[in-house]
């Protein structure tokens, strides 16, 4: 089952993203750079502390795991290795209409009326020839015995749709269509027509919707119509008459472009890699690849690792870095991009204890997210099936999440066997086996690999944080508020610190005294501008969970015993409790570990 979509909520998190300094489209100002984005102030720390605990859980706290930082340019006998030369593409296909480039794979079925246009001929010859028929007997080319039954046979019952007397439209092809064709060809041989086309073009009626389908009439084709005259102009027939074929009902099609209808292209392979090339020459010698994920270079470096690491099987490398792939269709804001982040594991062991380390790195990176502020509700694991997989993976999980655009893939844990270090290994002529102490025996180490895209983790971050609800103002009258509801952990500012009234010295000074005080242990905000209610909802909207208030009673002016005291806001329950200064880096700390 697959979650239902919320495109308002969605259209809701992007502009909260741009608003505050969480993402921003990349080059903006020049328009943007389609699938790139550049994070702000605000998204570069909540990314910092999501790739800090993924690094905290998986590398320091473990004692099987070390890391790694490779180089993005990667050498193209690596890449030739692994089968992304060859292999790494998607099927892309071609608007005829457009020329917009769509993934074969990710275009949803349709069902609907679809309409064959044979070809075109030009308005102003077809309805000149039309008149003439009128008056065949005063026609010089009616009365042209050898084409005139071609003639009578295009014009004969013809039935269509013309804008104006002169104008474009279309004709149906009706029962005899192929005799039609004939005669068209022929007439169109005699240069009847001043620019003709039989290309052939279908197009998908818009609604594609099947309770239509009794009460379609021709009027219904008008987009359809309309597409295929558009088509036909493109292609040099001025004013164009296009000829269709009566209508059929197909079912689930991916033929067609689910934007406007028109056919698409057949599918052909595209490769996602950047190619650029290294050094002063541009030639097949120079060629060097952005990496299309982190995993190579740590399969390429395995050896070394281990032996400098001094580990024993099993083991595990972990990386952090940039990946590109030239995505035909980037989307869904940050969760297509061309380039991106991830946090790949690859984690070597003995064949038989591969499907076991499946099942426990499935479980202990659903915890991670859990751990992150995920809520499990939104979370599913899908057993990838066997036609899905890569030939080489014997066991697939996808984490998928449940975004307001739909269910879709966080992360793959794969068990990839022995596929990558064998095909090095056979690449280079370098042994990567490994030699167990214990057993007494070489061999190739089997891999289980969780592979996590640090934004696709980032926008789950966002959308599962952000809500809606009610928050009294300062005259305690409840409003509306928008809050993320990040985990301390994730959150990218800590704590807000905030002096009651900026014009009162000994409230700003005491509030300038905590920032310095917890600063060296977080993230904090300082703010002393404006009602503090507006303060706190500021605050509320980039999901920072707690808030520091320096009010007179910390000077002590009320009551002796509450000197030094502030209160500490926590912005789910907007509960606030009494603490002294000097607890809040201990109390806060623990609360954001
Ligand atoms: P998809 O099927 O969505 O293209 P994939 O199965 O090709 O993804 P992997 O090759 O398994 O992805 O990459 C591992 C992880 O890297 C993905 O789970 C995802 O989080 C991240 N990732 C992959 N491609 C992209 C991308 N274009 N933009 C952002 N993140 C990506």
């Amino acid at each position: 089952m697959s979650a239902p979509t919320d495109a308002q909520r969605m259209e809701k998190i992007v502009s909260l993203c741009k608003r505050r300094g969480f993402i921003f489209q990349s080059s903006e100002i020049y328009g943007g750079l389609n699938g790139a984005w550049d994070y702000g102030p605000l998204g570069v720390e909540l990314k910092r502390n999501l790739k800090n605990y993924w690094w905290r859980v998986i590398v320091h706290e473990r004692d099987d795991v070390v890391g790694m930082d490779g180089a993005i340019l990667t050498h193209p006998a690596v890449l030739k290795a692994s089968g992304h030369v060859e292999g790494f593409s998607d099927p892309m296909v071609d608007c005829l209409i457009t020329g917009k480039r769509f993934r074969a794979d990710q275009i949803d079925g349709q069902s609907g009326q679809i309409a064959e246009f044979v070809g075109a001929v030009d308005a102003l010859s077809f309805h000149k020839l039309t008149r003439e028929g009128e008056t065949p007997e005063r026609s010089t080319i009616w009365s042209k015995t050898d084409i005139a039954p071609a003639l009578r046979m295009v014009f004969k019952n013809q039935s269509g749709g013309f804008r104006g007397e002169e104008g474009s439209g279309f004709v149906e092809f009706g029962d005899v269509p192929e005799a039609k064709l004939d005669s068209l060809r022929k007439l169109i041989e005699q240069n009847l027509f001043t620019s003709a086309s039989l290309q052939p073009f279908s197009a998908l009626d818009m609604t594609g919707d099947l309770k239509n389908f009794v009460s379609i009439s021709k009027r219904g084709f008008n987009p359809t119509i309309k597409l295929a005259q558009e088509f036909y102009e493109k292609r040099g027939v001025p004013f164009p008459v296009v000829f269709m074929l009566r209508p059929k009902t197909v079912e689930n099609t991916k033929r067609y472009n689910p934007e406007n209808g028109a056919l698409l292209t057949e599918p052909r392979p595209f490769n996602l890699m950047f190619k650029t090339y290294v050094g002063a020459t541009e030639d097949e010698s120079s060629i060097a690849y952005l990496r299309p994920e982190t995993a190579q270079s740590i399969f390429v470096q395995f050896k070394t690792i281990l032996e400098v690491s001094r580990k024993k099987l099993p083991f595990g490398i972990a990386q952090i870095g940039k990946a590109f792939r030239n995505e035909i269709n980037p989307r869904n804001f940050t969760f297509r991009s061309r380039e991106f982040e991830q946090m790949e594991l690859e984690y070597f062991c003995r064949p038989e204890q591969a499907i076991e380390l499946l099942e426990y790195w499935k479980n202990e990176r659903l915890k991670f997210y859990e751990n992150v502020g995920i809520s499990r509700a939104n979370l599913h694991v899908r057993n990838v099936p066997d036609e899905e997989r890569a030939f080489y993976s014997k066991g697939t999980y996808d984490i998928e999440y449940d975004f307001p655009f739909g269910r879709q893939e966080l992360e793959g844990v794969a068990y990839r066997t022995d596929y990558d270090l064998l095909q090095h290994q056979k690449a280079s002529g370098k042994s990567l086996e490994h030699f167990d102490d214990e057993a007494k025996e070489r061999f190739i180490p089997h891999v289980v690999e969780p592979s996590a895209g640090v934004d696709r983790t980032i926008l789950a971050l966002i959308c599962d944080a952000y809500a809606e609800d009610q928050a009294p103002n300062d005259k305690g009258e409840m409003e509306s508020r928008v809050v993320l509801r990040f985990h301390p952990r994730m959150a990218p500012i800590k704590c807000a610190i905030f002096p009651l009234l900026k014009n009162k010295e000994p409230l700003v000074a005491k509030a300038k005294e905590i920032v310095a005080l917890l600063r060296p242990h977080m993230t904090v905000f300082y703010d002393e501008g404006g009602a503090i209610g507006r303060r706190y909802r500021r605050q509320d909207e980039i999901g920072t969970p707690f808030g520091v208030t320096i009010d007179f009673e910390t000077l002590g002016e009320k009551d002796p015993a509450l000197r030094d005291t502030v209160t500490l806001r926590d912005r789910d329950s907007m509960k606030q409790e009494r603490v002294a200064i000097e607890d809040l880096p201990s109390i806060l700390r623990e609360r954001i570990r």
